[in-house]
């Protein structure tokens, strides 16, 4: 992985836009105690996905924005870009095909970061692992800081296998299997959710069969009993209809014999005077 250009803009003492080339070969930067040498390290760190405001000697991630110097406001933002070469493609996948990689990490005060490679934003975690990849990044051995040499000598044997597995090429690995576990827990806690979904499913899906019987039964019997009234209602209305004719069939010879009364009645009367 070649680093081609390093460009700062607002980060800690370069409140201007201010581009380091990285030249094949030696690249020095040369200053006064104090000029921000140590400053462009860390930028480099910091644009690889650096997450410790400490190793940035600072409190919180916002103090890498310039904070306001004589004559100078402070700003709210600060920005770092990575020029790497990737003419041999050596990018993991989805980059292998960019034959240069922009890489650019901002923060805005109080927002945390945001990290783009060539334009497109993407995670703080696919920055390490393209570095990771490359066996580089913001914790790579390549980068020693003042007072690192040290500290490394006197390391526990645990930091001195991670430098080692770091120079070897095999932490890229390491990040990507820790990355696969998370994944797969994941994975293993969705599989149980679902287990738990399913049974209560399965459940539910008793309780509506026995309401669907239930419900079914119920057409049943109503209709049975819907029937059964109609029936009742035509009995009932037959029966009357027979009382309603025997009623008339009655009044018809009631009639009949009012009328031979009263023609007999007629007749005796007719009688009676004739004899008078
Ligand atoms: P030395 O040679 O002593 O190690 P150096 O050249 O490495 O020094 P740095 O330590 O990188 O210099 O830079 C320190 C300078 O950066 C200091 O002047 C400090 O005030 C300035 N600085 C650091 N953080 C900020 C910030 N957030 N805003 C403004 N200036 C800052």
């Amino acid at each position: 992985m070649q680093f081609q250009r390093l460009r700062l803009v607002g980060f800690k003492s370069f409140v201007d836009a201010a581009e380091v080339q990285i030249e094949s070969g030696l690249t020095g930067v040369v200053g006064p105690n104090g000029c921000g040498k140590s400053n462009v390290l860390e930028s480099l760190r910091w644009v690889m996905g650096a997450n410790s405001a400490k190793a940035m000697r600072g409190q919180g991630m916002d103090d890498v924005i310039f904070a306001g110097a004589a004559g100078r406001p402070p700003r709210s933002h600060a920005e770092v870009s990575l020029t790497i070469d990737n003419a041999q493609r050596r990018a993991p996948q989805p980059f292998t095909d960019s034959p240069i990689l922009e890489v650019s990490r901002r923060i805005d005060r109080g927002q945390g970061s945001t990290y783009r490679i060539n334009g497109k934003e993407v995670r703080a975690r696919d920055v390490q692992l393209l570095f990771a990849d490359a066996s580089t990044g913001a914790n790579s051995p390549a980068l020693v800081r003042q007072g690192q040499i040290s500290e490394l000598i006197a390391a526990k044997p645990q930091n001195r296998r991670r430098i080692l597995e770091e120079a070897g090429g095999v932490a890229g690995l390491h990040t990507r299997r820790h990355e696969a576990e998370l994944r797969l827990k994941a994975a293993e806690t969705n599989l149980e959710r679902l287990d738990d979904i399913g049974r209560e499913l399965e459940t539910a899906l008793n309780r509506l069969k026995r309401e669907a019987r239930q419900a079914e039964k119920y057409k049943k019997i109503s209709a049975e009993i819907r029937a059964l009234q109609a029936a009742l209602l035509y009995v009932r209305w037959n029966d009357a209809r027979l009382a309603a004719e025997a009623a008339a069939a009655e009044l018809r010879a009631a009639d009949a014999s009012v009328a031979e009364t009263t023609t007999a009645a007629a007749a005796a009367q007719t009688a009676a005077l004739a004899a008078q």
